[in-house]
């Protein structure tokens, strides 16, 4: 595909310091199981060296505020990085640009900071786990319950057919906050620390391919961790969908699970 098609004597060069700076900095081979599959643990380190190399420069999110770990560029400029990157043989970077927008739009200035500044950099990974063995597409029969205890909320439940080929740093997580409000009102969006007691990570191997199912146990959070007001975890959770599903993704970040 000819990229230069149209472009301005600037954009070209920067295409071609873009591409010199990945000839240079792509890992040369890495092995990507094609079914899906987590990725080794040597891969696994190789590939987020690489990320954090992007993210150091805000390549993994050029267009996106450089407060916020992006590379406050312009539109053409990061549509170049995006077209270069693109052209990588690598696996999916590990990350899920669904939930960025929505901690851009319902966090706390202090919630942006710490998940979607990290992210942006390559620092950290986070997982999408809303669906379960019961619950695909219909959000609302969501069983897990996340249950305000203290200063904290109690997460028991499970989640199925979760994509991930990287270890998780953290798992958005759509849980039930108040079993005893009517369906619709009763769920909220959490940022779980995936490193917590109580969470364990099994490997489906499918005829489809590895998914990841979870398990979440007593997972004790602190109450800083849900995103929004309890009870609008359907909103955000729909906000997400819409875009997720209807073919035209926010695409804030190189790629997603
Ligand atoms: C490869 C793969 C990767 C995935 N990765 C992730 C991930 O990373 N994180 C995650 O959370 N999930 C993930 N999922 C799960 C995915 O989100 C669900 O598969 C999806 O939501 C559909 O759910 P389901 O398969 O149970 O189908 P169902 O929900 O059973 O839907 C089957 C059909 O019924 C329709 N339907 C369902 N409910 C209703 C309703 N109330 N009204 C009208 N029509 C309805 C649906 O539109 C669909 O056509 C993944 C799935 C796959 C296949």
């Amino acid at each position: 595909m000819d990229f230069d098609e149209g472009q301005s004597e600037e954009q070209r060069a920067f295409r071609w310091a873009v591409r010199a700076w990945l000839e240079q900095n792509t890992p040369a081979q890495v092995a990507v199981p094609a079914d899906g599959s987590p990725l080794d643990q040597d891969t696994q380190v190789t590939i987020k060296e690489f990320r954090r190399k992007l993210g150091a420069q805000g390549w993994l999110a050029p267009n996106y505020p450089r407060e916020y770990g992006g590379g406050g560029l312009s539109p053409a400029a990061a549509a170049i990085i995006q077209q270069e990157l693109s052209q990588l043989r690598l696996p999916t970077m590990g990350d899920n640009y669904r939930w960025i927008p929505a901690v851009m739009s319902w966090g706390t200035e202090e919630q942006k900071q710490r998940y979607v500044l990290p992210c942006l950099r390559g620092e950290t990974i986070t997982w999408q786990a809303f669906n379960e063995t019961s619950s695909g597409s219909d959000f609302a029969s969501v069983s897990t319950q996340a249950i305000w205890d203290g200063d904290d909320y109690v997460i028991n439940g499970e989640k199925n057919f979760i994509t991930g080929r990287f270890d998780p740093d953290y798992l958005w997580t759509l849980a039930v906050t108040d079993p005893d409000l009517p369906r619709h009102e009763n769920l909220g969006l959490l940022m779980v620390d995936a490193t917590l007691p109580g969470i364990s990570i099994k490997t489906l191997r499918l005829l489809a391919g590895s998914e990841r199912k979870l398990l979440l146990e007593n997972v004790r959070v602190p109450g800083d961790c849900l995103v929004g007001h309890p009870g609008q975890g359907w909103e955000i959770a729909q906000g997400i969908l819409e875009s997720e599903r209807s073919g035209l993704p926010a695409r804030y970040t190189q790629e997603d699970s």
